[in-house]
């Protein structure tokens, strides 16, 4: 009862923080008149957009989904955002999220949860959950997301949509609000396969003002997307499926769905076989020292001069102190504490070192694989169907939503979670995953099954 004094815009999902109406009809009659035939304009030429809150943009305001940020508007421009403005869609809205990104639900929000299209009372899941509802409910057909363990994979699976994380370094994080940069990308979501290609082809590719992004250059991504050949368009694709993600913690129900889409790949042309990734079970302990450790230093930069809001107080350390309690959230707070407390002198060799020492090791696990011959592995998405809102109360429940997803972000791996089934309703993702840069592959396998 608390969110109903939240503006739940005119959907009714609270899937939108601000939205940009005169700015999306002059952009509109701009593209209008730019373009005699919808071909003219390219794939994307007129076509509404929205955008995840945490990716800067100069029209509307950039809050991460928190009160510490209320209002704040960005002088520059995120290189996602000015790509698909400058391949002619239409930015129309930010999109509610979890506080910093921090979250699977969108229920830590400083500005209320975001309802699930498919079961309004449900969650959207998180933390890009406005991005996913506003393309499920059809507001928009493509979405900027953003992930650093699953962020836009499963609200995409909770959803009923696609949601692709790409290679760390395909696209560019410039003006992607930081929350641990070593695991944060930019992600894509829309309503099929070949969109969701279109998406991350046009955002992808070098920027000189990322340093992380690559120079390889990007594929004609959305041609993979297109299949030919319709009886056999898996011929000598071989597919793993890695046994560590098939475990008790697996609705049986969400297992029937996913060997079902083995089977169609096998009837596709694929060869699924099993394989084994046997530092899975490490990689939520591993992602909940290294995420928050790095949140606690990115967040530091919120001290109440810089950016947004800024508390009355006596002196500097007393602003601070309020600046920095009264605008963070409860969940973003106890990622502070805990980055702090495993960076500090006395425990760092016990928790961050050791941490990224494993991290090294889930990452050879794929690489294993992949040398191995395997082109792409298949897996649920998430171990669960979207939960009530409300009813995961948890945090260490909460964590466990990412199981099958926090490893691609620790290995730097392309991703993507696309529909393969309903349980009682409500929609059930599978995942690809496959080499770095190998998008294409991965989109392939996807279309294929779509
Ligand atoms: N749920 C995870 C977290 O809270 C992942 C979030 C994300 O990918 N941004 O950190």
């Amino acid at each position: 009862a608390q969110y109903d004094a939240v503006d739940a815009g005119p959907t009714g999902l609270n899937a939108f923080l601000s939205v940009d109406r005169d700015g999306s009809m002059a952009a509109a009659k701009l593209v209008a008149n730019a373009v005699s035939s919808p071909a003219d304009g390219g794939d994307i030429a007129g076509v509404p957009v929205a955008i995840k809150d945490n990716l800067a943009t100069l029209t509307l305001p950039t809050t991460c989904g928190s009160r510490i940020l209320e209002g704040y508007v960005s002088p520059f421009e995120a290189t996602a955002v000015r790509k698909l403005r400058d391949a002619g869609a239409i930015v129309i809205g930010k999109t509610n999220m979890d506080e910093f990104a921090m979250g699977s639900s969108t229920e830590n929000s400083a500005y209320g949860p975001t309802r699930n299209p498919v079961d309004r009372s449900r969650v959207p899941g998180g933390s890009s959950g406005g991005s996913a509802a506003a393309v499920a409910a059809g507001v928009v057909r493509l979405a900027l997301g953003s992930e650093t363990g699953g962020s836009v994979r499963q609200p995409a699976a909770f959803c009923g949509i696609v949601g692709v994380k790409p290679t760390y370094g395909r696209v560019s994080r410039f003006g992607l609000v930081a929350y641990a940069s070593s695991l944060d990308h930019v992600g894509v979501l829309a309503q099929n396969v070949f969109d969701a290609a279109l998406g991350v082809e046009i955002i992808a590719g070098h920027d000189p003002y990322d340093a992380t992004s690559s120079a390889r250059p990007v594929p004609a991504l959305r041609q993979s997307a297109v299949i030919a050949d319709r009886s056999q368009p898996l011929a000598g694709l071989v597919v793993g499926r890695p046994v560590e993600y098939f475990t008790d913690a697996l609705d049986p129900r969400i297992r029937a769905h996913c060997d079902a889409a083995c089977e169609r790949l096998r009837s596709l042309g694929a060869e699924v076989r099993d394989v084994s990734l046997p530092h899975t079970s490490l990689a939520i302990p591993v992602y909940y020292v290294l995420a928050p450790a790095e949140a606690s230093s990115n967040l530091a930069r919120y001290d109440g001069v810089r950016y947004g809001q800024r508390a009355v107080a006596d002196g500097l350390r007393e602003m601070y102190e309020r600046t920095r309690s009264g605008g963070f959230g409860a969940e973003v707070t106890r990622r502070i504490l805990l980055g702090t407390y495993v960076l500090s002198a006395g425990y760092y060799d016990a928790y961050y070192r050791r941490a990224q020492t494993v991290r090294t090791l889930i990452t050879q696990d794929f690489e294993r694989v992949f040398a191995e011959g395997v082109h792409v592995l298949f897996t649920p998405t998430a171990p669960t169907p979207a939960f009530r809102i409300g009813e995961v109360s948890d945090p260490y429940d909460m964590y466990l939503s990412d199981i099958y997803t926090v490893t691609a972000n620790l290995a730097g791996i392309p991703a993507m979670s696309q529909p393969i089934g309903l349980v009682d309703g409500l929609p059930v993702g599978g995942q690809f995953m496959a080499a770095r840069f190998d998008e294409a592959t991965m989109f392939k396998a996807a279309a294929a099954l779509e």
